[in-house]
């Protein structure tokens, strides 16, 4: 589409919207609904996002399926059957798909596209977006849906390239599946992926060592198909559930949040409670008691109870030791859930390597590890991300004066409700730092900033208004309230990728919002309820 008075080789939309995962798609669906002329840019060649890059073996959802998928539209809920508690990587992808089919989405996205540039006109009140195709495109609303853990870490390990054998990255994994079988392989990294990975595959290597800088938390999922009762019981209460998850502190009915204190609960209790969500699976633990990452002898009594389970699960008593984590609270870095992990280290294929005290070196053969030199035939790189970040650093953005993005975030992100930046009118971000984010189920949180960001677009066009942005008062509030809540928490305390540790160079900034999705939903709606408070509205008819 091209508008009359405009470069004729540009685009003109009013909305661009960048990334086509979850958040993407649903940005397309709402805008359309609308009325408005949108596009999204998508660098991949398909939908997905999260779901069509991460297909290492074992990748599979950590928030049970039919919690983890979109509630818009009680016919695609109703339409659609989960097989497995927890769906695995192609499960989701075709979900993903199927979304993309059903609502007729594609012909309005180009794939392979990177955005690459977008700087704001200021007297025309719109984005200008350049493209790696050397597409030029203008638009009114820019929507960034380009996923909090959508760039994979830099490898920084020393030698990494010199390796002569097979080398795997989890996060983009190759499209044909790897025949591991009888393989001696190595694996860096223990985090969620890496947990998954390393579950999956140890049955079928010849031999499998894993280094482990840090040991995670990692409870069971407990997965298997999807219960017809459960599946029944969501379909016939769907409304009260979906409506339970948008107050939920994580997004989880299953995360069914306690008001009681592990501290005030006797020592026998206190184990049952933990016995009993550990039995349950998953992010139920989440919530079993309201002091857990508010306060370190609470939370001590969490870690204690892992410790135990870990040593009735491994039965090599030092193996175990190396897989309990001692540095850090429990939760205050992503949990990981799992099928199995720990009982993996009992196979006799399967060894730890402790490198906490004496960093790794890749060589020709493998990986040099303290005086030892472990060979190889293949090497998986399980490093984590450049979370909430990452992707919007990687795009030339420029808001008012050419202010770059960059610039203004260089000692950490700041933002409003992690939805705007001041400075950048009319550029949204989807679960931006300074939202709950990543400390969610995060379908439940993307819907609502998509519900939200729709909704301010809609009141712009009532008040005849065509730009929207953050006050820099209302910014400075909300960087102020993000840390203090986080420093009520046991949060930053641990070298987390929510702080940017994992990056060399980062910011030390804790970036999503700790204080609930209930909580932080409802300050959304007061701001929109007192006219969007903290934020300024203008119009380029009226300068
Ligand atoms: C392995 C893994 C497992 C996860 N498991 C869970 C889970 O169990 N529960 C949970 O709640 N969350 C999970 N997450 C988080 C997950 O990212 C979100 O749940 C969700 O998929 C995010 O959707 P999104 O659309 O916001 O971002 P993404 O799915 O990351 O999509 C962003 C898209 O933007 C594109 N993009 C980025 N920059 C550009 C650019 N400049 N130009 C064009 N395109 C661009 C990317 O290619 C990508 O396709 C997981 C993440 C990972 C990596």
């Amino acid at each position: 589409m091209t508008i009359e008075g405009t470069d004729s080789s540009q685009e003109s939309f009013d909305i661009a919207i960048v990334g086509a995962g979850f958040s993407g798609l649903y940005m397309l669906y709402k805008a359309r609904k609308q009325g408005l002329a949108a596009r999204v840019f998508e660098a991949g060649p398909s939908v997905g996002g999260t779901w069509y890059w991460n297909r290492y073996p074992g990748a599979r959802v950590d928030v049970e399926s039919h919690e983890y998928s979109y509630s818009f539209d009680a016919e695609l809920e109703e339409t659609w059957d989960w097989s497995e508690r927890y769906a695995a990587q192609p499960e989701l992808l075709r979900y993903l798909n199927h979304v993309a089919d059903r609502y007729d989405l594609r012909r309005d996205i180009s794939f392979e596209t990177r955005v690459t540039a977008a700087a704001f006109d200021e007297a025309a009140h719109r984005w200008l977006i350049t493209t790696d195709k050397g597409g030029r495109i203008s638009a009114r609303y820019c929507v960034m849906a380009t996923g909090c853990l959508s760039v994979p870490k830099q490898i920084d390990i020393p030698g990494a390239d010199t390796f002569k054998g097979e080398v795997y990255n989890t996060s983009s994994w190759p499209m044909e599946k790897v025949d591991f079988r009888g393989k001696r392989v190595g694996i860096i990294g223990t985090g969620s992926s890496a947990v998954q990975t390393i579950t999956e595959i140890a049955p079928e290597v010849g031999s499998l060592h894993v280094f482990q800088r840090t040991p995670p938390y990692s409870i069971p999922a407990h997965n298997g198909p999807a219960n017809p009762d459960v599946v029944r019981d969501w379909r016939a209460n769907r409304e009260a559930y979906r409506a339970a998850e948008r107050e939920n502190p994580i997004g989880i009915v299953a995360a069914v949040q306690s008001d009681r204190m592990a501290l005030d609960t006797p020592p026998d209790e206190r184990r049952r409670a933990y016995e009993e969500r550990w039995a349950r699976g998953g992010f139920a633990i989440g919530g079993v008691f309201a002091d857990m990452l508010m306060v370190k002898e609470a939370n001590d009594t969490f870690v204690a109870f892992v410790a135990d389970k870990v040593r009735e699960i491994v039965k090599d008593p030092a193996t175990a030791e190396l897989l309990i984590p001692k540095t850090y609270p429990a939760g205050s870095k992503r949990i990981c859930v799992d099928t199995g992990y720990f009982q993996v280290y009992n196979r006799d294929n399967v060894t730890l390597v402790d490198i906490s005290k004496s960093p790794v070196t890749v060589t020709p053969k493998g990986v040099r590890a303290g005086e030892r030199e472990y060979e190889f035939d293949a090497l998986i790189f399980a490093l984590g991300f450049d979370a909430m970040t990452g992707a919007l650093s990687k795009i030339d953005i420029r808001g008012r004066g050419g202010v770059t993005l960059k610039e203004t975030w260089a000692d950490g992100p700041r933002t409003y409700l992690g939805l705007m930046v001041a400075g950048f009118p009319n550029l949204f971000l989807v679960t931006g730092p300074g939202s709950p984010s990543v400390l969610s189920n995060m379908v439940v949180s993307i819907e609502q900033h998509v519900d939200w960001i729709s909704d301010c677009i809609a009141a712009l066009g009532e008040r005849q208004m065509d730009a929207i942005e953050a006050t820099p008062q209302a910014e400075e509030y909300w960087v102020a309230h993000v840390n203090e809540v986080a420093n009520m928490t046991l949060y930053p305390q641990a070298n987390s990728w929510y702080v940017g540790a994992n990056v060399p160079g980062k910011p030390r900034v804790f970036m999503p919002y700790p204080g609930g999705v209930g909580v932080y939903r409802q300050i959304c709606n007061d701001v929109v309820a007192k006219g969007y408070e903290g934020f300024a509205m203008s119009s380029s008819a009226r300068p």
